[in-house]
């Protein structure tokens, strides 16, 4: 796999060769998505899906990429294992096993430095990095303009050929630009908050074609009585401003009293525990602002 990055925004751009032709076209990877993708992978599954391939390479590329939630690291998982499969004269299910070791290391340090914070330093990951066993990372010197960059200047491309290099690649940048990895609160799954670092739900889609987040703030609702029959009826009252236009101020006489009064009283009944009582309050309350 060979990429390039520019040092002023997180990304890799992978150049991906466009089928049957000699072109290549750039794939943008942000920093830290290798990781969450190696992180998710579903290893005995993998492992499952190989010993049943019979050493088909284009089977293996197919199943690969549809257990990798980033192409581009299926692609690298490809290149791994075929090239032990060669250099080593292997079977695909002996590379995978020559292999299954370190995968699992790695996924199980990722996953401790995302949940806890903490890279545990028995883990074969981490005597790979610091017993210089990850070497395989070759820089290029390159002219920007091959690759459709512009005109000018010079770039340095990087070819890396196995996926505990690019893991330690990719944990090095998202280290370096502190780059925020947090845990799906719906699915559970890992993600990069886009603008708000207080986002708490991913943008993959969960259900009947909603994401995690669209979804996050009615399953949010669902699970609080309180705030659901607050919600239905501060649509209601917020409504009648719309039908009420001809009504000078309308908003600031009627719908704001009753906003805070409603606050008010949801907070009361439920720390009281009363969803009856808030629901009367609310029946009662509707014409009185
Ligand atoms: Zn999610």
């Amino acid at each position: 796999m060979i990429f390039s990055y520019e040092r002023i925004s997180p990304l890799y751009t992978i150049f991906v060769p466009i089928e049957s032709t000699p072109y290549l076209s750039g794939r943008e990877v942000y920093y830290g998505e290798f990781i969450i993708s190696f992180a998710l992978l579903d290893l005995p599954k993998i492992q499952k899906e190989i010993s049943s391939l019979k050493d088909n390479n284009e089977n293996l590329k197919a199943m690969l990429k549809e257990n990798c939630e980033l192409y581009s690291l299926g692609m690298l998982l490809y290149e791994d294992l075929t090239t032990i499969s060669s250099n080593y004269d292997l079977s695909i299910y002996q590379s995978y096993n020559y292999r299954r070791e370190q995968y699992t290391g790695i996924q199980e340090a990722i996953k401790s430095y995302l949940i806890q914070g903490i890279m545990p330093n028995d883990s074969n990951f981490y005597s790979l990095i610091t017993q210089n066993g990850v070497p395989k990372i070759e820089a290029n010197f390159c002219r920007p303009d091959e690759f459709g960059f512009g005109e000018e200047g010079i770039c340095i491309n990087y070819s890396i050929h196995d996926v505990a290099s690019m893991i330690a690649f990719d944990l090095m940048n998202v280290l370096d630009y502190g780059i925020q990895i947090k845990q799906c609160a719906n699915c559970s799954r890992f993600f990069i908050p886009d603008k708000r670092s207080d986002e708490i739900y991913c943008n993959r889609i969960y259900r009947n074609g909603k994401t995690c987040k669209e979804l996050g703030y009615s399953l949010k609702i669902a699970g609080d009585p309180f705030k659901a029959a607050f919600t239905k009826a501060r649509k209601t009252q917020h409504a009648r401003i719309r039908y009420n236009k001809h009504i000078k101020d309308y908003k600031e006489k009627h719908y704001e009293p009753w906003l805070q009064a409603a606050t008010q009283a949801r907070d009361e009944y439920k720390s009281a525990n009363n969803i009856e009582g808030f629901k009367n309050w609310i029946e009662e309350h509707k014409n009185a602002f």
